[in-house]
């Protein structure tokens, strides 16, 4: 017969939980009543502990060694909740590369410490992510990160990042709109860093945080130099990360900078991807104090995170910025135009703004004519470049 799983166990005063040696698949959390904790050598009881409400006993043979190190005995009636072995594993699998590093480090260290002899494929289960990786790669992977965390702190110690400006071209006007700011990471051996080898690193571990702060200050010190020369108002376009809106000091560290800078609000642009909206009413709140503030808002990567539309009602934006992904296809597929055109129509109901993105050829731009798009950025009028370069553009004349 199979024993059938319970989630929680009760035991009466006396009764024994689990004996030295039994194999051991669960860990225990005390409800109510208390344990003991013994070990039995030669037939003489040893205790080690008496445990209350609150306390867990049982994981080392859950985490690691499978036979029980000791036994435990109710002191008075209790109620405990069993915790298996895939509760834990899968908490650990979903963990951080490093976590599980230094957890198979502890545990190497625990099983040498205890002389125990166990068999390495607990440790593999327990570690790989369920992806295939083995503990090997865990480790490398692991270890290549800190490297990069460390680079990427050095780098913003050493100024070591700097600033592309993409011109946005009006289409209405055939003038220049603004700029987007693009972070680029100048490594010493490394080389050039893309972008997208390291912000999702830098997100996960808050480095976003400082790197997104000198953002800001570059962008904004940039544009209010650029502004002088050009002979009429532009935006700055900087991306905004979800790690960065949560800080609490965003508003105050944005508008120190711009107090410094000299920049209106108003041509601030901060572009947040669809993916923070699911975050409710946090994100309403951090978009309404954008517009308090006078700053602008656009909706970046538009049409490729969460399907659900409802929120555009709650969010006051000023901008959509039409994905790459919609654009790259335009021209020949016939579901991508209808798309695009059935985003250009939305935003205009809601009296949004367009933008489009990735405009590489002529006719992905006379598409977006005819679709009366206001705004086009692409490698058609220039890619993202460094400060001396992007100026070129200022006072242009884009071609339509
Ligand atoms: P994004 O915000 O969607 O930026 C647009 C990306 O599309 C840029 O890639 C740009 O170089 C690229 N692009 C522009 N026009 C074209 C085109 O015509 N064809 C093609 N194939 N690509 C085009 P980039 O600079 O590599 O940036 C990648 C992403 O990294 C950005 O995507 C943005 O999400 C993020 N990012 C860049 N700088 C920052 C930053 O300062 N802070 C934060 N939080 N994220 C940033
Ligand atoms: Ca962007
Ligand atoms: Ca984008």
């Amino acid at each position: 017969m199979s024993q059938e799983r319970l989630f929680s166990k009760t035991y009466a005063s006396g009764d024994i939980v689990f004996s030295q040696g039994d194999e051991g698949d669960c860990a225990y959390i005390i409800e109510t009543g208390r344990v003991e904790v013994f070990v039995v050598d030669r037939e003489v009881e040893t205790p080690i502990t008496t445990l209350g409400p609150g306390e867990i006993f049982g994981e080392m043979a859950v985490i690691d060694v499978g036979k029980r190190s000791a036994s435990v005995r109710a002191l008075e009636d209790a109620k405990l909740t069993v915790v298996y072995r895939e509760q834990l594993y899968s908490r650990i699998r979903e963990s951080d590369a490093i976590v599980r590093l230094l957890i198979s480090v502890l545990l190497k260290r625990m099983r040498s410490s205890l002389a125990v002899e166990s068999d390495f494929n607990s440790l593999d289960l327990l570690l790989s992510s369920g992806s295939g990786e083995n503990l090997q790669e865990i480790q490398q992977k692991a270890v290549e990160n800190l490297r990069l965390e460390r680079d990427i702190m050095e780098a913003i110690e050493a100024e070591h990042f700097v600033l592309n400006y993409q011109p946005i071209v009006n289409l209405h006007t055939g003038k220049l709109g603004g700029y987007e700011a693009l972070v680029r990471w100048n490594h010493p051996t490394r080389g050039r860093v893309r972008p997208d080898m390291f912000l999702g690193l830098a997100e996960e571990t808050s480095l976003i945080v400082p790197i997104g702060l000198w953002v800001m200050r570059q962008a904004c010190e940039d544009l209010a130099k650029i502004q002088k020369e050009c002979d009429h108002e532009i935006f700055m376009s900087i991306n905004i990360s979800g790690r960065q809106m949560m800080v609490s000091s965003f508003f105050d560290d944005l508008m120190g900078i711009v107090k410094d800078t000299g920049v209106k609000p108003q041509n601030v642009k901060l572009e947040i991807t669809e993916r923070i909206l699911v975050e409710g009413s946090l994100a309403v709140d951090w978009i309404n104090r954008c517009r308090e503030l006078g700053f602008l808002v656009a909706l970046d990567d538009f049409g490729t995170g969460y399907s659900s539309l409802s929120y555009l009602s709650e969010f006051d934006i000023d901008n959509l910025k039409i994905d790459q992904a919609f654009i790259r296809k335009v021209t020949e597929d016939h579901k991508s135009r209808v798309l695009v055109e059935v985003l250009a129509l939305m935003a205009r109901g809601l009296k949004l703004s367009t933008i489009a993105e990735g405009i590489e050829e002529k006719d992905q731009l006379q598409i977006c004519q005819e679709l009366n798009i206001d705004y086009i950025q692409g490698y058609f009028y220039g890619k993202p470049e460094p400060y001396e370069d992007a100026i070129r553009h200022l006072n242009a004349d884009f071609e339509r």
